[in-house]
């Protein structure tokens, strides 16, 4: 048994302890899923409700390896959240889906930060680095 590691039965891979959110009513205080997993899970079944496709957490993982693991706006090393750079809303202007196509990594700060507008921080890096990670045309 690896010692601080724990096993997300989402993504099936032992990952350290600190990538597990707090949850008091689990046995040893952590969430069942990973971060990773709880965020894109979140996103997934959000998507499925309005009938929409979304992103995988292998997409998203490859998609914060291709970023150095660091925020897409301010170039940290921090923990990586699912910013949808159009965000989504039913019956209003914002359409934007799920999929890997409208998203960037952002830290906490700079996803609060950001909110309901549409930044496309992508636009930096593309500049410098070509990035094909579109999985699939429309
Ligand atoms: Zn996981
Ligand atoms: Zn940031």
């Amino acid at each position: 048994m690896n010692q601080g590691t724990r096993f997300c039965p989402y993504c099936e891979e032992f990952l350290p302890l600190d990538d597990f959110g707090h949850n008091a009513a689990m046995k040893d205080a952590r969430q069942k899923k990973c971060r990773v997993c709880s965020q894109i899970y979140t996103y997934q079944n959000c998507a499925k409700y309005w009938g929409l496709t979304s992103m995988t957490a292998a997409q998203w993982r490859a998609l914060c390896k291709e970023y150095d693991h660091k925020c897409a706006a301010c170039g940290k090393a921090e923990f990586l959240t699912v910013d949808h750079i159009e965000p989504y809303h039913a019956g209003s202007k914002f359409k934007g889906g799920f999929d890997l196509d409208n998203v960037q990594p952002l830290c906490l700060r700079c996803n609060s930060k950001k909110g309901q507008r549409i930044i496309d921080y992508r636009l930096a890096k593309r500049a410098g680095v070509s990035l094909e990670a579109k999985a699939d045309a429309d």
